[in-house]
């Protein structure tokens, strides 16, 4: 592939966790450099310094690195920080007020308010001819043209359009000189020599008064690329107060980086066969920035979990156990670290590895093999016991006490009880189940009880008969 002059770029504010919407822009960024022999450029948007924390940086660059966008990559460029650009930024604001394009502006909110009648309809003009000098506390405004009309070219919305009578004259730096986001954003952009900006939709009503900022700096304004807004299930905009957004903690519920990547690239895109699972690198060679869709993308967890769960049965027993690490030790892991036993837990991996969605759903599973006693869920226990099953479970006992410990002959053994009690196996299993691992639902009930051993779960069936039958 040969190189080509595509630079693209990925511009986050430190101000947050690394959350799931930043995340599909930084992938579709890197899809269209890496596919075109391109640029991603890594700037970091840090000059809210009231709001932005050194942590945050490195969590982005940390969180990238994670979703494969890898600053060792020779499509990677930066990270350049905004707030080392400062003098730029004040530069060109300087420019445009020298070149007559912005004018200083001391009105007050109130002022503003009582002229106009509101504080919504922007700004009315008031000093664009009173030919105010910089002073402390003066803003400067751009001056936008009352004619004409500005055309966006957007590869996801098309050709927007947006009368210049309709654009009021922004601010483009505030009383203390320092540059507001609009213009810092487009002089790093221009230095940076971005030819495509793919970003958000919350962005696209800044986009006129960018493009008319790129062009009073003497300079062809790139193509944009506004994504679509992500929804909840009930069509909310994902919001931090209502929305799991942090990938990081979607990561910490048990989703596969895998699942999580090839989930966000389908929010607002689809490779176009009936195909959704497909690995990052193959999307990225099928990926079109002009077939992103403009419509809102659902964020259906419920999907998401669905992927996870192929994405772990399609991982290999060792891997698998590798991924699960992290739930089986402390903090995580509700056993003592030393009752843990990584050659029982091998053991069990591929029988749990066909039926979890989520990583962390592990635990449950395997907890019955490391905790002292199993776990006491009242709502298992009324299901499984119902009247009879003392007797049965005493049954039980009396013949696992002579069986050969192994997995087909508990089978038959309890199969043999069941029938002089009437009861088909899968009736039967239930109460043995609940005893020993204390869950209705579980691995494969016989393996499970080979692995425990006679005596723990001999054990197991005469607390379960003493809480039955105390007396
Ligand atoms: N720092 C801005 C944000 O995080 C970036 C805007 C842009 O991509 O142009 O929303």
């Amino acid at each position: 592939m040969s190189a080509s002059s595509i630079r693209v770029r990925f511009a986050p504010s430190p101000t947050g966790m690394f959350h799931v919407g930043g995340a599909r822009s930084a992938l579709y960024n890197w899809a269209v450099a890496r596919q075109s022999g391109g640029t991603f450029v890594l700037r970091i948007e840090d000059t809210d310094t009231a709001r932005n924390r050194p942590e945050w940086t490195q969590g982005i660059i940390d969180a990238l690195a994670a979703i494969g966008i890898s600053a060792d990559d020779p499509a990677f460029e930066g990270p350049y920080f905004q707030s080392e650009n400062a003098v730029r930024h004040r530069e060109a604001a300087l420019r445009l007020y020298a070149a007559g394009r912005a004018y200083y502006c001391d009105c007050t909110r109130e002022q503003l308010k009582e002229r106009t009648g509101s504080e919504h309809l922007g700004y009315d003009g008031f000093c664009r001819e009173r030919g105010l000098e910089f002073a402390e506390g003066r803003a400067l405004r751009f001056r936008t043209p009352d004619e004409g009309e500005t055309v966006v070219e957007d590869l996801v919305r098309g050709k927007p359009i947006f009368p210049n009578a309709a654009i009021e004259d922004f601010v483009i730096s505030r009383g203390d000189g320092s540059p507001v986001f609009l213009l810092a954003n487009v002089v790093d952009d221009l230095d940076e020599g971005i030819t495509l900006v793919i970003r958000g939709e919350e962005h696209l009503s800044n986009t006129p008064k960018q493009q008319l900022l790129w062009e009073a700096l003497g300079a062809r304004p790139p193509v944009w690329a506004h994504l679509p807004v992500i929804v909840n299930e009930k069509r909310q905009k994902l919001s931090k107060r209502r929305d799991k957004l942090a990938l990081e903690d979607y990561l910490a519920d048990g989703f596969l980086l895998e699942a999580m990547v090839n989930y966000l690239m389908l929010l607002g895109w689809g490779p176009g066969d009936d195909r959704e699972i497909m690995p990052y690198e193959e999307m990225e060679q099928l990926f079109r920035i002009e077939n992103v869709n403009s419509s809102p993308a659902f964020f259906d967890v419920k999907k998401l979990t669905a992927f996870n769960g192929e994405y772990i049965r399609a991982l290999s027993t060792e891997a698998f156990i590798a991924a699960c690490a992290p739930w089986l030790s402390a903090p995580r892991a509700p056993w003592r670290a030393e009752a843990f036993d990584a050659d029982v837990f091998a053991v069990m991996a591929p029988l749990a590895q066909t039926r979890l969605t989520l990583l962390s759903e592990i635990t449950g599973y395997v907890d019955f093999l490391f905790l002292d006693e199993p776990v006491s869920d009242e709502a298992s226990w009324a299901k499984a016991m119902k009247p009879g099953a003392a007797d049965l479970l005493r049954d039980v006992r009396r013949a696992y006490a002579g069986a050969t410990w192994q997995a087909n002959e508990l089978k038959s053994a309890l199969t043999a009880v069941g029938e002089n009690h009437g009861l088909k196996l899968g009736k039967a299993q239930a109460p043995v189940r609940v005893a020993v691992t204390g869950r209705t639902v579980g691995l494969p009930l016989f393996e499970s009880l080979e692995l425990l051993g006679r005596e723990r779960t001999l054990a197991r069936l005469d607390a379960a008969l003493l809480k039955l039958l105390p007396n």
